[in-house]
């Protein structure tokens, strides 16, 4: 296994912006309540104001604040791998690389978006942050970066997940965080789904409701997200631009380019800021997102206007979306399971630019164990996606016999998802089929509200 580390002055100064850099312009979110455009206002109550600013920003770069690089040194610059025990164990002729974003604490990216929030948050006087989680990747980031700015982190945790894995859960409560099994006793949305069923297992979109509702009622708080929207895309791109700077240091250049996706933020930080030069031709660059076949937002879904939550509070989004009240199978790759996906990747998707893969449970951890076995990491259920579409692509080009450079974001290390491992090696993992008639259903609940310039009008069915 080779390894391409950056030395600490090259970590990127700035981070990159693809909104305007896309081949087409993004539509804009929209008032869950008015339908009309999402203006900065609007968002006030939830997030601080820097974050807003960059979450409508037309700015191709936007400077990372130097409190954010000294945090953001602890683990980066992250390593770049060429995994040739893979490549061997493969018998391609493929060069594969790898950019592993498990070396952060959190043990995944999110650190690299939690890390700016928490800072600008506590930069504007806001003394404590809420936000849901379900496997606990995201709770732990936030704890994590709440813990390095002095702020109070309360996360809500789907009680299935706060049952079942207990180690991300006391990660969070190492960190300092507040953990709430959802639904609690400690919001009204809880309380009203415990009075109607005292064993609700919890949802991510309950979770989600819970949150919201602790930051708009008081006004130290705020909310944080871990994926999905502009700007946490915009904060993974440090990932992307690293590994560009790495691949000059490596005397190579990605023909592939592949992630895993669960709402689009890992790999849009890796993909996105290798765009420019595919876009002017200097380079020629597929782009392939990978994605549970439980969960098919960019294979199967319809794009259009829908929601990021469950409880229909959040703005309306132009994204591909297999619908708002969507319940994916209990897969173990929890970070895949969202019903919709960042914006930006998904226009980009509908340009023809970005591909997907939708892929099966078992066939993805075969690639875990293999992986495991021939480079040593040991990686999260969601990462191993990536691997099984670099992977494809490999097999790929052995049986064509070219030369293909190939990489991949492997955005997490799997050492608390080991009872997944245990049921794939014990052969009880199950794969998940939807059936056309239960994508039926779930696209039925789509709002009908058309991205303008999709059709003469925008209309909506009275959702909301
Ligand atoms: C959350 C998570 C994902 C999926 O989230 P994206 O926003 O799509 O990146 C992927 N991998 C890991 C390890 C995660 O924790």
């Amino acid at each position: 296994m080779k390894k391409f580390v950056l030395p600490e002055s090259q970590l990127p100064q700035q981070w990159y912006n693809v909104v305007p850099d896309l081949p087409a312009p993004l539509e804009p979110y929209l008032h869950p309540a008015t339908l009309a455009p999402l203006v900065p206002g609007d968002l006030a109550d939830l997030l601080p104001d820097a974050v807003i600013e960059q979450e409508f920003s037309q700015d191709r770069w936007i400077d990372i604040p130097g409190e954010v690089l000294d945090a953001y040194r602890i683990w980066r610059p992250s390593p770049l791998y060429r995994a040739d025990r893979l490549e061997r164990a493969l018998g391609t002729p493929a060069r594969i690389y790898f950019k592993y974003e498990g070396v952060s604490p959190a043990g995944s990216h999110k650190p690299n978006t939690a890390i700016p929030q928490a800072f600008y948050n506590a930069r504007e006087g806001v003394r404590r942050l809420t936000t849901e989680t379900g496997a606990g990747q995201w709770g732990s980031a936030l704890a994590f970066a709440g813990s390095l700015f002095g702020l109070e982190v309360v996360v809500y945790m789907v009680r299935t997940s706060y049952d079942q894995k207990p180690y991300r859960r006391l990660l969070m409560q190492t960190w300092g965080a507040t953990v709430h099994s959802s639904p609690s006793t400690v919001t009204a949305a809880g309380r009203k789904i415990s009075s109607e069923d005292a064993n609700s297992p919890g949802s991510l979109g309950i979770a989600i409701s819970e949150a919201i509702e602790d930051a708009l009622g008081r006004g130290d708080t705020k909310y944080a997200l871990g994926s999905v929207m502009n700007h946490v895309v915009l904060h993974q791109s440090v990932v992307g631009l690293e590994a560009r700077r790495q691949f000059e240091a490596a005397e190579d250049y990605p023909d592939i380019i592949v992630g895993c996706v669960g709402g689009g933020s890992n790999f849009g930080g890796l993909a996105f800021p290798f765009l420019p030069e595919h876009l002017a031709g200097h380079r020629s660059t597929r782009f392939v997102a990978a994605e549970p076949s439980a969960c098919p937002t960019l294979t199967r879904g319809v794009y259009g206007y829908d929601y990021p939550d469950a409880a229909a509070l959040g703005p309306l989004l132009p994204m591909r979306t297999v619908g708002h009240g969507f319940v994916p199978a209990p897969i173990h790759a929890g970070g895949l399971r969202f019903h919709g996906d960042a914006p930006t990747l998904c226009l980009l998707h509908e340009q023809g630019i970005v591909e997907a893969r939708a892929y099966q449970q078992n066939e993805v951890f075969a690639e875990a164990i293999r992986f495991a076995r021939s480079e040593g990491l040991v990686i999260a259920p969601e990462s191993a996606y990536a691997l099984r579409g670099a992977v494809t692509e490999a097999l790929a080009a052995r049986e064509e016999g070219r030369q293909r450079v190939i990489l991949f974001g492997l955005s997490g290390h799997g050492h608390f998802d080991l009872t997944a491992f245990d049921a794939f090696l014990a052969g009880q993992l199950e794969d998940y089929d939807i059936t056309a008639a239960e994508l039926e259903q779930a696209l039925a609940g789509v709002p009908a509200v058309t991205p303008r310039g999709r059709s003469e009008d925008t209309v909506a069915d009275g959702t909301v």
